[in-house]
């Protein structure tokens, strides 16, 4: 009898350990459903969706080179997946557990219906394995990671089936052209491929590339004008390499690599904290947060259209908004100066950011977007704390982000080191770059004003 193997976010052959014990179970029909009914408010946003594309139309050539095809349908899974399993004559279902709340319903729908069978590799370890001394799950990131890194290495991961068994007749597919979820016009992602190859192929050549530079991770990583990161996080999010291959090609004792190491393990903490609090793309985890007075969005809709498109009069957070929107992904210490930026200096609500994230992000994650967002605004269980409140233009000179913002915001290349960071201060602020928007002074004082109505 065939089988289904339900794809998600885990579009690989490699480390993929549903796809193992499916083949070993029967003839094996790989499925992808494009389903914005699951998670409705958090259906994918637009530039996933751009890497989704590219995504699946690798997974589908690396399954036929392998005497297999990949299976698109469009709707509900819970729905779907019963009635491809009908038309396919199969009763068993094959997956990688994942952890979002909406996933985590369907899979329960799912196995109320087929045999469902789940199997962990989308994290180095299960949420929950880890606890503390009482029981429950670390809510601080530090022990957290000091716990599981007494549980590593990950199991070394396991290569991909030399064959995938097909069935004697293949259920209906869509057409993934049909899905439209390319951008036509404008084409606002014609930058994206020339950064970015999604698939597993392009995951391993970002891990070979990254993996003799990891022991200058530790310093390189703050510095947004170097490539210093791994540039892994959207194969990661779309599960095109595991992290546990990860793990076992980055290994070193230096203090680099074990900085990396440690990031890899923030991605599990997230992943434990919306297992937790399924909720937290959309509520404070501190509830004394309800009681910030954010400003109304109507009110500050040309503050928040200036930080979404750039033109903020901050180089460093122009940079990044900028590279956001031209390449699907922005450098982490500028994503918190960004961010940070939009919390306290303009008193928008994280959610906002979080949402804008949401949908020009390619590495879009609930979790790992939810629990920096609320990291950032101070209202996550383990946060930087709200009047700490970064400063941008110092922030932009201690990590030398002359070369980048010279690369996004060109308005401002013929300005020399000692003063792109700042052009307005110095007098020489070309006329087609905007003013600041807000003075750090005066944002700042209406930042921690409000933070003193919330401990009243
Ligand atoms: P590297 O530095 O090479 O790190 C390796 C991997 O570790 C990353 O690919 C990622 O999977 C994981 N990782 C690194 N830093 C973090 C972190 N702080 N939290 C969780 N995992 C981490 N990351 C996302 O994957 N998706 C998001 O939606 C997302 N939203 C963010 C929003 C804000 C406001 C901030 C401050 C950070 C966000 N991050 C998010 C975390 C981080 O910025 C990115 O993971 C990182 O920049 C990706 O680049 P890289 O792959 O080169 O990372």
């Amino acid at each position: 009898k065939p089988v289904l193997l339900w794809l998600r976010q885990d579009l690989r052959l490699s480390d993929q350990a549903a796809l193992v014990a499916a083949v070993q179970a029967g003839p094996v029909i790989p499925l992808y459903i494009i389903d914005d009914d699951t998670p409705r408010h958090w259906a994918m946003g637009g530039a996933s969706r751009w890497w989704l594309h590219h995504s699946l139309s690798r997974l589908d050539e690396s399954l036929r080179a392998k005497g297999s095809r990949l299976i698109l349908r469009q709707g509900k899974s819970a729905d779907i997946i019963p009635q491809v399993a009908k038309q396919a004559g199969a009763d068993s279902v094959y997956a990688l557990h994942h952890f979002e709340p909406w996933w985590r319903n369907a899979e329960k729908a799912v196995d109320r219906q087929l045999d469902l069978h789940l199997y962990d590799g989308s994290l180095l370890l299960p949420p929950g394995a880890v606890r503390t001394g009482g029981g429950g799950i670390y809510r601080i990131y530090t022990p957290f990671a000091r716990a599981v890194m007494t549980h590593m290495p990950p199991p070394a991961p396991c290569p991909a089936p030399d064959d995938i068994p097909a069935p004697s007749s293949w259920p209906t597919s869509d057409s993934l052209d049909d899905w439209a979820l390319l951008p036509t016009s404008p084409d606002w992602a014609n930058g994206f491929s020339k950064d970015w190859t999604p698939g597993e192929a392009g995951a391993q050549a970002n891990l070979e590339g990254f993996a003799d530079e990891a022991p200058d991770y530790a310093t390189g990583r703050n510095l947004p004008s170097i490539e210093g990161t791994s540039r892994l996080s959207p194969h990661l999010h779309f599960g095109e390499i595991s992290p546990a291959t990860v793990w076992h090609r980055v290994t070193g004792s230096d203090e680099g690599t074990t900085t990396f190491l440690k990031e890899l393990i923030w991605r599990d903490y997230a992943h434990n904290q919306i297992v937790e609090r399924p909720d937290y793309g959309s509520a404070n985890a501190r509830a004394d947060f309800d009681a910030l007075p954010w400003r109304d969005l109507r009110q500050a809709k040309r503050d928040f259209t200036a930080w979404q498109r750039g033109c903020t009069g901050y180089p460093i957070v122009d940079a990044g908004m900028r590279q956001l929107w031209a390449t699907g992904w922005m450098h982490n210490r500028v994503r918190m100066i960004a961010a940070s930026f939009l919390i306290k200096h303009l008193l928008i609500d994280w959610r906002h950011g979080a949402r804008w994230f949401w949908d020009t992000l390619v590495d879009a994650s609930y979790a790992n977007n939810s629990v920096n967002w609320q990291w950032v605004a101070g209202s996550g269980v383990d946060a930087n704390m709200f009047v700490r409140i970064m400063a941008p233009l110092v922030q932009s000179e201690k990590f030398d982000a002359a070369a980048y913002i010279r690369q996004w915001v060109p308005e401002l290349a013929d300005l020399s080191d000692a003063h792109i960071h700042d052009p307005d201060a110095h007098g020489v602020r070309p006329p087609a770059y905007p003013a600041k928007i807000v003075g750090h002074r005066e944002g700042r004082e209406r930042a921690l004003a409000a933070y003193r109505d919330v401990k009243g």
